[in-house]
Parts: structure tokens; sequence; C-alpha cells
């Protein structure tokens, strides 16, 4: 199949240019600016289906790094195929997974079983990221040196570090152990960076003050920023000392923006993460929103959020992932002590993304950077993540002068609720390509067949 789009405005790390995108089988063919277009070009392309973006603008698929798809083992929350399904509904056309599934992806024979789980059934090209323990730091290194299992290094993302406690009980707490792992330089180490100590003291405070009717509010003191810095200094210091390649997971305090774009000076390995729910809600939030924005980090202050938008208009902040990480209504209805952290975002990633663009004047370049480009670079996804010619026709259609207003019912995941119900979003997304297969068009589903291929981190 070929497809010629046409009259549409491309958008790169680089520059937006008007061009024509033709895509032939898989891959992107040709790229075309248009004032190198004849006037009857249209001719040229005969047995291309011909379609007319009148000047909406393409970016190369959204990459998201940071997703909790729950599978195996918690798939009453959601699955591969419904959370991925969700994902191209809304522009992100690749996704790797966290390990803190049931059981928890820290070895060769649980990440092969991922692998066969998302084959045939993922509509986005999927990846997942092995965890590190305090055990498995031998198998980690088999995998990396010689393959094990039929696992290499090529068939995961990268290496996530849970400096404090989160879903799932992957804690790294042992000095030694992280020392090496830090060491490690053939992949990116991912660290979700929270103080355990300083979380159970303010834990415990809480719960004198309040017994188990915590008010949500109180999640940020709980989760305080105090938690954040702490092990971010501590994650920081280590990899700019041992030359880690360190990629922070959801900055979500001013201060922690500050360390990373000093660390950045001292490394060039240094990289940072955001999820857009730290860019779009702050404390004032807690009161409508209770448990369906109690996230780990916490969602932080206003100024926070402030600083974290600057940071991502500077460069400071790398990427943003979604951090998606579903629970059933009912779960989140429970009080405070047993509410699970989590909320469901990737549907609605790319036209928050795109709102705070217009709100903060960051130019839609950068938005190309965060959304796929860098992903791709430091995770050497292969032949994804840019528009180019030869690449992988994985591409999503952004009308920007519509605006869509997110309710429930066209909430695609498995749990069927967003905190973003109510918010008017800029940004409609009107075509989305996976692997050259135009899936959807118009807004809707052209084509239920999942196409999604498994992403090979050779580079
Ligand atoms: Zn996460």
């Amino acid at each position: 199949m070929k497809y010629l789009l046409y009259n549409g405005k491309t958008v790169t790390g680089e520059g937006v240019t008007e061009a024509a995108v033709l895509i032939e089988g898989e891959k992107i063919a040709e790229i075309t600016p248009s004032d190198k277009l004849d006037e009857d070009f249209l001719s040229h392309y005969a047995d291309a289906r011909a379609i007319d973006l009148k000047g909406r603008f393409i970016f190369a698929g959204g990459i998201d790094a940071h997703v909790h798809f729950r599978e195996p083992g918690m798939t009453h929350k959601a699955d591969i195929g419904t959370e991925s399904k969700a994902a191209v509904k809304g522009g992100i056309t690749s996704f790797i997974d966290m390990p803190n599934t049931k059981p928890a992806t820290v070895s060769a024979g649980t990440l092969a079983e991922k692998l066969a789980l998302a084959e045939g059934r993922a509509f986005a090209n999927y990846g997942f990221h092995l965890g590190a323990t305090n055990g498995n730091f031998q198998e980690i290194t088999e995998i990396l040196e010689s393959g094990k299992d039929g696992i290499s290094k090529k068939d995961f993302g990268g290496i996530k570090v849970f400096m404090g406690s989160s879903t799932g009980n992957m804690l790294v707490d042992d000095e030694d152990t992280l020392r090496k792992i830090f060491g490690i330089k053939e992949k990116e180490i991912l660290v979700h960076c929270e103080d355990e100590q300083t979380i159970r003291e303010n834990l415990k405070a809480a719960e004198e003050r309040f017994g188990e009717d915590i008010p949500f509010g109180m999640h940020p003191e709980i989760r305080s920023r105090r938690a954040c810095i702490l092990s971010s200094i501590k994650a920081l210091e280590t990899a700019v000392a041992l030359g880690t390649r360190l990629h922070l997971l959801h900055v979500s305090t001013k201060e922690e923006a500050e360390m990373v774009r000093a660390a950045k000076l001292s490394s060039s390995n240094i990289t940072a993460e955001t999820s857009v729910n730290y860019l779009w809600f702050c404390d004032d939030d807690y009161e409508r929103l209770g448990a369906r924005m109690k996230c780990n980090p916490s969602i932080k202050s206003a100024d926070d959020r402030k600083a974290l938008r600057q940071a991502l208009k500077d460069g400071i902040i790398d990427t943003i992932g979604s951090d998606h990480a579903p629970h059933l209504a009912e779960e989140k209805d429970r009080k405070y002590p047993v509410c699970p952290s989590g909320v469901p975002s990737i549907q609605h990633s790319l036209p928050v993304l795109l709102t705070i663009a217009a709100e903060e004047d960051i130019p839609l370049t950068r938005i190309a950077s965060v959304l796929s480009e860098k992903t791709a670079e430091m995770f050497g996804i292969e032949d994804r993540g840019f528009l180019k010619e030869g690449y992988y026709a994985d591409l999503v259609v952004v009308d920007m002068d519509s605006f869509q207003t997110v309710s429930s019912e066209d909430t695609d995941c498995k749990c069927g609720w967003s905190p973003y119900e109510g918010e008017r979003l800029k940004g409609r997304i009107t075509d989305v390509f996976v692997n050259g297969h135009h899936v959807i068009g118009d807004s809707e589903f052209i084509s239920e067949i999942p196409c999604g291929q498994k992403l090979i981190f050779g580079k």
C-alpha cells in the first residue's frame, strides 16, 4: 500500500517544513518539500492513495518510554492490547513498558515471556525495560555480555531501578548493588528516586494524626519533595562520579530540575524525564481529583509545575513519559493508605503536551524532540522516532486549530476513566500510521488489526 500525505507540515527537532510524505509499505519512502513539487505532482503518484492534510502537522509517532500496561499479572486493570490501542488513538505509536508486573521483568525468562505476550496483540510497537533488584546483577551482566535464553541486549530498553518503593516491591537498597548497576555502560539506567526512610516517617506521622482517613491532599507531604530531592542527589552524584547513563524519571520538583541542569554541566550522560501529569496538575487539584491524581512521586506545587515547564522549554527535560499507570475506578475509591498510586494518561499525553506548548510558547520542534527523537536516540531504537526517508512510517497527524474536551466515553484504556476528563485540550489527532498502516483516520479507528512490531534496541 502507498499513501501520499500532502499539504501538511512536517515537524522535527530541526524545523517545521511544508512537505509531502510518501509512504510505501512499512516505510517512509520520500519526504519532499512542497516548493520542490510541481503543479501536477499528484499525477506522478497516481498509484498512491493521496490524503490532503489541509495544513495539518505531521510528527513522527510518539515513543512513550514510561508505561505500566499491567501485563502479566494485573490484567483486570489493563493489558497490552487495550492500552496500546488507547496509545495509538493518542498518537503514541511505540511504547516501552516498565518491569513492575507480576512476575516482575527481572530475568531473561520473564522478558521473553512478556515479548511473547505482546506479539500479535500490540497496536503500537512494543519494547520492555528490564528491572534491577538487590539480587539480579549477575543475570543482567550475562544478558548484556553474551545473551541468555534467546534474550540479548537488543531485546530490551533500559534498566529500571526503584530507589524508593512503588507498585511491585522492586526496591534496590543495597549500596554495593546500586553502585554495580550504576557502573553498567551499555544501557540507560532509569531511576525512580524517592527516599524510602523519609516517606515512612511522613506516613507514620500522618497516620498518627488522621488514622486511615488521611486526606489525599496530604500525598505531597507524605511523598514529600524532601524524599525526592534526597534520593535524586544520591542518584545524580553517583552517576556523575561513575559516568553512568542516568535517566532521572518523572522529575516532580523545581529543585530536581535545577539539580539536573547543574549535573548536565558535569556529565553529558545525564538525562531527565517528566510526565505530563506533573506539567498539567498541581496540589490545588487534590481537592477536586483526590485519589484520581495520586501517583508516585506525588504531584507537587504550582511553582514546581512552572519550573518543570520552563525546564521542558530549556531542554533540561529530555523526554516526556506518560507514566500511564492505570487502576480501576473502584480501586481508586479506597481510603488513602490502601488506595493504589498511579493514573491512566497515555491517550491524552500528546494533546496535553501540545496545549502546554501553546500556553508556554514552546516551539513544536522541542515537542518533536521530547515526543520521539530523543527517546529513540537514548535507547538506540532502530529506524524509528524520526521523520526520515527509510525509517518506519510511524506518523501522527495533528490539527492544531481544533480543540477536544476529554470525556470518559472517549477514554479507550481498560479502566475507562481519566484524570483529564473535562479538560479542554488543543490539537486533535486526526490520523495515525503504524508501520505504514493507516490505523486512525478522521480521529477514529479505521483498522482494528494490531500491527505493532517489536522494537529493536540495536543502535
Ligand atoms: Zn512509573
